[in-house]
């Protein structure tokens, strides 16, 4: 339900300014004392707006909000969930792909999600890259003529100035083997108004851009943020959609089938559905992979093959994401395989004879 007192018109950055605007308890506030001094805090007025302030199974609340479970840290959470630094050849790069690399061009982002996997490095601080940096970051993509897609994270590339941005997209638009510039983004839900016709003319080139929204739950896609959007697919920039499975927020059909349908209406293509990582404090948020699975199966066959994300585990060390199932295929035997169709009914499929020589 709407904020019944008048929504901050900022973006409220600490645990006194959530307790005043009735988003925590008072009695919580020591303990998110602490969790605030490992991890940043930002809650937008529009994200404000959307949540239910003070009712911490609100699923906006529950993703923006620090808790007190955030102190948990289980033995499995890690401080680089996915092995980023691993693959970090430069300074704001990521290249653990051979075609595609990751530039980090800044580190702020316009919300602090609480699961957040990079949530031990992004924050307010050294909030960009610096242009020597940055300069070398391009040098790298411009030196490595198999990089066919660059990646624009971080932090969020949308909460770049426009001129800043207009000048990496075309830095990277001169460069030849760049063929496609993606970005991914929570600033069309988290900070609507950003989403400006100058932010939009600074995506403009000659190259395939594509935005990818990062959104957990419906309620994120509110009239403004539904706007934002427009305005990017009206540019002629596809937009894709990559979701985390979070336990109390979006963990069972019906609630995934709103956001998936919502995205979809909004012309936004599902692409991942992710696993959430082991992030240190991030248990609570966690479920099984058999849940997931469960969770996928149920909207296979009863919701549009249009809203199907791939529900894909980053593989921890930085080995990369993989695809995990369900799987609806059982091994290859003499008898061929049995195939399980969106009731569960088990078919045989015969054994299939080889074409190869
Ligand atoms: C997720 C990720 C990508 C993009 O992977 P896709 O499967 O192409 O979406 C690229 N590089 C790194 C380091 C990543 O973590």
């Amino acid at each position: 339900m709407p904020f019944d007192q008048k929504p901050p018109r900022t973006t409220l950055r600490s645990v006194a300014s959530l307790v005043e605007a009735g988003a925590v308890a008072p009695d919580d506030r020591e303990r998110l004392e602490a969790v605030s001094r490992d991890f940043a805090i930002a809650v937008s007025p529009a994200m404000l707006a959307a949540m239910r302030p003070g009712d911490p199974l609100d699923p906006i609340a529950r993703q923006f909000v620090p808790a007190p479970e955030e102190l948990d840290v289980a033995q499995a959470d890690l401080a680089d969930p996915i092995g980023d630094e691993a693959h970090s050849p430069v300074e704001g790069i990521v290249h653990r792909y051979r075609d595609r690399v990751l530039l980090k061009p800044i580190h702020v982002c316009p919300v602090y999600c609480r699961f957040c996997f990079r949530r031990e490095v992004v924050g307010p601080g050294s909030e960009t890259l610096s242009s020597t940096a940055l300069e070398a970051a391009i040098g790298y993509i411009r030196a490595h003529d198999e990089i066919w897609e660059v990646i624009l994270s971080g932090g969020d590339p949308l909460m770049l100035s426009p001129r800043r941005l207009s000048e990496i997209v075309a830095a990277l638009g001169a460069i030849p083997h760049v063929g496609v510039i993606r970005l991914h983004t929570r600033v069309p839900v988290a900070a609507p108004e950003r989403v400006t016709d100058a932010l939009v003319a600074a995506l403009d080139t000659e190259k395939a851009v594509y935005v990818v929204l990062h959104c957990n739950h419906a309620d994120e896609l509110g009239t403004a943020a539904a706007a934002a959007c427009r305005r990017i697919v009206r540019a002629g920039i596809p937009m894709l959609s990559q979701s985390v499975l979070l336990r109390g927020v979006n963990d069972d059909p019906a609630t995934m089938a709103a956001l998936l349908r919502t995205l979809v209406r909004h012309r936004i293509k599902p692409y991942y559905l992710h696993h959430a990582d082991l992030a240190r404090g991030t248990g609570h948020f966690r479920t099984s992979i058999a849940e997931g699975q469960a969770l996928m199966r149920a909207l296979r066959g009863d919701v549009s093959g249009l809203c199907q994300p791939t529900y894909v585990l980053d593989i921890p060390g930085g080995h990369g994401k993989v695809p995990v199932g369900p799987t609806y295929l059982s091994a290859d035997g003499p008898d061929g395989r049995t195939v399980r169709d969106p009731h569960g009914n088990s078919h045989a499929y015969p054994p299939e004879q080889d074409h190869k020589n």
